[in-house]
C-alpha cells in the first residue's frame, strides 16, 4: 500500500490543482435553502475515479455533503431506463435553456426545456416507475445507492429545510400540473424531489457515481450494472448540452466534460471511457456553480487535454505487415479499426493491388491482432471485401477473435 502511495503520482496532481484553485474565494453559499448555508465555505475536495475501479483523492474528499442536483442525470438515467428514451422526451426536452437552474422554463405545453433545469427535474422524478411517492423514492435512493456503491442516506435536515423553502420548485410544479404536463400530485412530486436532493454524499461518492457513467453505466467498484450502456451515454448528452445551467457554452469550450452542478457546491464530471471525476467547494457563481469547482475543472481540462473535442492523436498504421508471396498479397492489421484505419487499409491494399498489376491474385487479411472493429470500420470492411471479389481477386480472413459482423454493411462476406 505505501509502496503505491509512493509511485503514485495523480494525487500529488490533484493536490496541486487544489493549491493552485484555492485562492478563489469568489461567489457565495446558497442560502435560500437555510440549512446549505451552515456549509463550510472554505471545504474543498476532489476525488478521480477509473474506469478499472482505481480512486484518486485531495483535501475534503470524505466530507459529506447533500447532492442537490447532481441527483437530476442520475434520476433522468433510472427514468429512461423505466421508459425509454422517447416516452421521457416526450415529456421532458433535451435542449439548453440557458436560463437558471430554477426558471419557469417551460414550452406552450408546459414541457420543461430539459431534465437538468429543476422544472425538467421535478417532471423527470414524477415518471419514475412506482405507485406511491414512497415507492418512488425508494427506487431512486436505490439507483442512486448503486450508483455510488454504498447506500446513501437522507440529511433529514437540509429535507425539510428545504420543503419549507420550497416554494418556488411547488410553483414550478403546479405551473406543470395546470397546463397538463406533470401528471401527479405536486406535494408527492416535490416530497420526492426533496428526498433526493438530500442525498449525503461524499466527493469520492460523485466520482463513483461519475466513474460508472464513464464505464458504460457498470460501477467500477462494486462491477454492478445500474443502467445499461445507451442509457449512461443518453444522460451523458443531456449532461454535456445542459448540466452547467446557462454557463453550459462556456464550459464546452473551456472544459469540454458533461457535467453537472449542484446548489451545494458539488460538481460531478466525466471523461467517458476513462474516469470520474467529483469536485466540492460551497461558494457558488453567478451561474449557480461552485466557483473553485469550475476553476479546479479548468485546469484539470486545460492542462491535461481533457476536453472531449480535443483532436485525438492517430494510433499506429494499422497495417504491421504487407508483403507479396507469390499471388498472395498477405495484410496483417492490429488495434481498434475505426472509420480513417479502413479508409488507410482500403487505399494501401488498392495501391499494391494496381502497382503489382496482379488481377488474379488472392487477398489474406490476417486481423488476429485486432481488438476491435467500429461500426464505421465493418462496413468498410465488407465493401472492400465485396469489391476485391467483384473484381475477380480471391479473398479470405482470417478473423480468430470473431470480430467482423458479418451482413451488416451492404456487402456481406460470405
Ligand atoms: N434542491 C435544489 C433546488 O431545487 C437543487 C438546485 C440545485 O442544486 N441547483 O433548488
Amino acid at each position: 500500500m505505501e509502496q503505491t502511495e509512493r509511485i503514485e503520482p495523480v494525487n500529488r496532481i490533484l493536490d496541486a490543482l487544489l493549491r493552485l484553485s484555492a485562492p478563489v474565494t469568489t461567489g457565495r453559499i446558497a442560502d435560500y435553502i437555510p440549512e446549505l448555508a451552515k456549509a463550510d465555505p472554505d471545504a474543498f475536495g476532489i476525488a478521480v475515479v477509473s474506469v478499472l475501479g482505481h480512486a484518486y483523492e485531495a483535501g475534503d474528499s470524505r466530507k459529506e455533503f447533500t447532492l442537490q442536483s447532481i441527483s437530476k442525470p442520475f434520476v433522468y438515467a433510472l427514468a429512461i431506463s423505466d421508459l425509454g428514451l422517447d416516452a421521457v422526451h416526450e415529456r421532458v426536452g433535451f435542449e439548453p435553456s440557458g436560463e437558471p437552474f430554477n426558471a419557469f422554463s417551460l414550452d406552450d405545453q408546459g414541457r420543461p426545456a430539459n431534465p437538468m433545469v429543476n422544472a425538467g427535474a421535478l417532471l423527470t422524478s414524477s415518471l419514475i416507475s412506482g405507485q406511491s411517492s414512497s415507492e418512488r423514492f425508494a427506487r431512486i435512493h436505490a439507483s442512486l445507492s448503486g450508483f455510488a456503491g454504498r447506500v446513501l442516506d437522507v440529511d433529514q435536515k437540509v429535507f425539510e429545510s428545504e420543503r419549507e423553502s420550497g416554494d418556488r420548485n411547488r410553483a414550478l410544479a403546479y405551473l406543470m400540473k395546470a397546463s397538463g404536463s406533470l401528471t401527479r400530485e405536486v406535494l408527492d412530486v416535490t416530497e420526492v424531489y426533496f428526498r433526493q436532493c438530500s442525498l449525503l454524499v461524499t466527493t469520492y461518492d460523485i466520482a463513483v457515481m461519475s466513474a460508472t457513467l464513464a464505464n458504460d453505466g457498470i460501477n467500477p467498484m462494486t462491477g454492478v450494472q445500474i443502467v445499461d450502456s445507451a442509457v449512461a451515454r443518453h444522460t451523458l448528452a443531456v449532461m454535456g448540452s445542459c448540466g452547467m445551467y446557462d454557463y453550459a457554452g462556456q464550459w464546452a469550450v473551456r472544459v469540454g466534460m458533461p457535467a453537472k452542478s449542484g446548489v451545494s457546491g458539488g460538481i460531478s464530471a466525466v471523461k467517458p471511457g476513462q474516469f470520474g471525476i467529483g469536485v466540492f467547494s460551497p461558494r457558488l457563481d453567478d451561474a449557480g456553480n461552485s466557483s473553485r469547482g469550475v476553476a479546479v475543472l479548468t485546469l484539470l481540462s486545460e492542462g491535461y487535454g481533457l476536453n472531449l473535442l480535443q483532436h485525438p492523436p492517430r494510433p499506429a498504421s494499422p497495417i504491421h505487415l504487407l508483403k507479396w508471396d507469390a499471388d498472395v498479397l498477405s495484410a496483417g492489421i492490429r488495434g481498434d479499426l475505426d472509420f480513417v484505419d479502413l479508409e488507410l487499409i482500403v487505399h494501401e491494399v488498392a495501391e499494391e493491388l494496381a502497382t503489382k498489376k496482379k488481377s488474379d491474385a488472392e487477398v489474406r487479411f490476417d486481423l488476429t491482432h485486432v481488438t476491435s472493429i467500429g461500426e464505421a470500420a465493418n462496413m468498410m470492411l465488407e465493401q472492400l471485401v465485396t469489391r476485391l471479389k467483384e473484381s475477380g481477386f480471391r479473398v479470405s480472413i482470417e478473423d480468430p477473435s470473431m470480430l467482423v459482423k458479418v451482413g451488416v454493411g451492404q456487402g456481406g462476406l460470405a
